[in-house]
């Protein structure tokens, strides 16, 4: 019998896991012709969300939990989650219930077919306000433009990756993780699936607008130095701009003898390539972080237990 893994990063979830943990075991007794693994990757929560995983695992032997030593982040628990399951193939879910767990007969029927990544686009996205639609919509436009990796606008995380995908994801271990372009990044057959993404069925969303400049600057800077190149760009276009600006005012004032004057442009000058030098600056930072980040060489995270086993510090990442 074929296995497959269903992954679910948790963070604080505790009001929605029995809803979510109902409507899955509805969708795997409909699929009896498989072997399921749900493997819930509890990210550092500091609600009641372990101890109902541990509830369910003693109900549900299917179910399996994965607890990290504290908060990573929802990228960081999915790299563990990756490391730990076993299936021919693995349905990546959100605890929330925005991921209709209904979808999944559909991705395993195309897995079926040969596809590798059955990813699932959202049609509409109801409960979102229009600001952070819209600064979506250009995000993956400058994305793709950069990056020339087809990164695939309105699609999350929730997608059915085959065997071969995750080991190649298990590959990519730099620690500023930015998933949604490694899928793309990798290649493989892909399969496009249409939903309509719901809102969250309870509990709080732990995204917050600084948590999403974070992500986009990290989705731009792992994947394309089109940053540093508009930098070297901006500086020989200034530089040429000046050099004719400097014959103009040098030739000027030998032929007319021009008296000084001029204080409001060299303020203009001033403050406008000290600005232009500062952003500059703070670009080759982001990439300097990066490095310095990837040359610490940690491990990506630990883990606490596994299965109510407690992990010994052995690191099991590799
Ligand atoms: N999540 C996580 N660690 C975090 C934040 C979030 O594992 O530090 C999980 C969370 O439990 C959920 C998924 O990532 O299963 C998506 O999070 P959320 O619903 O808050 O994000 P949104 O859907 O609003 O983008
Ligand atoms: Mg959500």
């Amino acid at each position: 019998m074929k296995k497959i893994s269903i992954l679910i990063p948790a963070f604080n979830e505790e009001e929605v896991l029995y809803s979510l943990y109902s409507r899955l075991s509805n969708v795997m007794d409909g699929l009896i012709e498989y072997d399921f693994e749900i493997l819930f990757v509890n990210d550092g929560s500091s609600d009641g969300t372990l101890s109902i995983l541990k509830f369910l695992r003693e109900k549900d032997e299917r179910i399996n939990f994965l607890d990290l030593s504290r908060n990573f982040g929802k990228e960081i628990a999915m790299i563990a989650g990756l490391d730990f399951v076993k299936g021919d193939a693995l349905v990546i879910l959100d605890a929330d219930l925005q991921d209709p767990p209904e979808l999944i007969p559909e991705m395993i029927r195309y897995w079926e077919d040969g596809y590798d990544d059955v990813y699932a686009k959202r049609r509409s996205r109801t409960g979102e306000t229009w600001v952070k639609k819209w600064t979506s919509a250009q995000y993956y436009k400058l994305l793709r433009k950069t990056t020339r990796i087809p990164i695939q606008e309105d699609t999350g995380d929730f997608r059915l990756l085959d065997r071969r995908c995750v080991e190649a994801l298990k590959k990519l271990r730099e620690t500023q993780r930015y998933t949604k372009g490694m899928f793309s990044w990798i290649g493989y057959n892909k399969k496009e699936i249409l939903f309509d993404r719901d809102p969250r069925a309870a509990g709080q969303t732990k995204w917050n607008y600084l948590k999403l400049i974070d992500l986009a600057i990290e989705g731009i800077t792992s994947f394309t130095t089109f940053p540093l190149r508009v930098s070297s760009i901006a500086g020989i276009v200034i530089s040429f701009l000046a050099f004719v600006f400097m014959i103009w005012t040098v030739g000027k004032t030998l032929l007319l003898g021009d008296p000084v004057s001029g204080y409001p442009s060299l303020m203009a000058v001033i403050l406008f390539l000290g600005g232009i030098q500062l952003l500059f600056l703070g670009v080759i930072g982001e990439y300097l972080g990066r490095i310095f980040n990837e040359t610490k060489k940690r491990p990506l995270y630990f883990v606490n237990e596994y299965n109510n086993e407690k992990a010994t510090n052995r690191v099991q990442n590799e």
